[in-house]
């Protein structure tokens, strides 16, 4: 028996190295088709996973400028709330008013406002007011001032602000209260009739440091650096100490007014420090 299996595997051994062939050369086959497979898969996943990636990066990119156009689209464009109808102005007090200048359109930034000087008409209100930075301005003084407060900010010398747009009857109310509190010849040194308030243009601003309001702000780092840079936004110190006799007010370190850059620059380089000095119009007391 055993010399028969002997026999027949001699005589087909060439038969049996064939077929240890093809077994070799399918596991081979099989072993290399199971490890392209599986590159390929590892290949496809990192793609997959490169590409998930960059789909988070780029919404999370989107994301991002969304909410930075929907914060400047808040900031810029937030139309001020503004009565539409102004009560008819009722002057508490007999005034003579100024209106033949070329600086008495109050929703241009020449516009001169002072006590020889009134807002014409009294009831003017401006039709352009957004709120920005705290503040309610006219447009046309709204970019720059946001300009200034980011820089301001920026430069580590951070202000607020504690008055800006005030309608003809708020300046009512205001002027009514000064009075109650110092007379009215003590109001008329500090607090502006209605109708004669740069504030009611919309292109006036009172600015703070911290808590630190109107006479106080004198004393801060915050009033050094507008010294030096507001004019490159377009503000003027309005109430510069030592002229009170020519803008009819003490000096209020706080108050700024937008002029426009090129007037401020050209007020700080020629030292002129009053619209009514530079402008050439009168001023003073009522
Ligand atoms: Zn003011």
């Amino acid at each position: 028996m055993a010399h028969n299996l002997k026999r027949f595997i001699e005589k087909h051994l060439h038969l049996l190295g064939i077929v240890i062939a093809l077994l070799v050369i399918t596991a081979v086959y099989i072993t290399s088709y199971i490890i392209y497979q599986n590159q390929a898969i590892s290949a496809t996943d990192q793609a997959t996973q490169a590409n998930e990636k960059s789909t988070e990066a780029l919404l999370a990119k989107i994301k991002q400028e969304k909410a930075t156009a929907a914060a400047a689209a808040q900031k810029k464009t937030t139309q001020a709330t503004v009565a539409s109808t102004t009560p008819a102005p009722t002057q508490s007090v007999a005034t003579s008013c100024n209106t033949s200048t070329s600086h008495n359109d109050p929703s241009a930034i020449d516009v001169l406002v002072n006590k020889k000087h009134c807002i014409v008409p009294l009831s003017f209100y401006p039709s352009d007011l957004v709120n920005i930075d705290g503040a309610t301005l006219s447009a046309k003084a709204a970019d720059s001032f946001d300009q200034m407060f980011m820089a301001a900010t920026a430069a580590g010398q951070p202000f607020g602000v504690s008055s800006s747009y005030r309608s003809y009857t708020t300046q009512v109310t205001t002027y009514n209260y000064w009075i109650s509190v110092s007379g009215q010849a003590g109001a008329d040194t500090y607090s502006a009739r209605p109708g004669y308030s740069e504030h009611q243009t919309g292109l006036a601003v009172d600015v703070k440091a911290g808590s630190c309001t109107l006479s106080c702000f004198i004393s801060t780092t915050q009033y050094n650096w507008l010294q030096t840079h507001a004019a490159d936004y377009g503000f003027i110190q309005r109430y510069p100490d030592g002229k009170q006799s020519i803008t009819g007010y003490e000096t209020e370190e706080w108050h700024y007014r937008y002029v426009g850059a090129a007037v401020a620059q050209d007020m700080k380089m020629r030292g002129i420090s009053t619209l009514e000095e530079y402008w050439g119009l009168s001023g003073g007391d009522y």
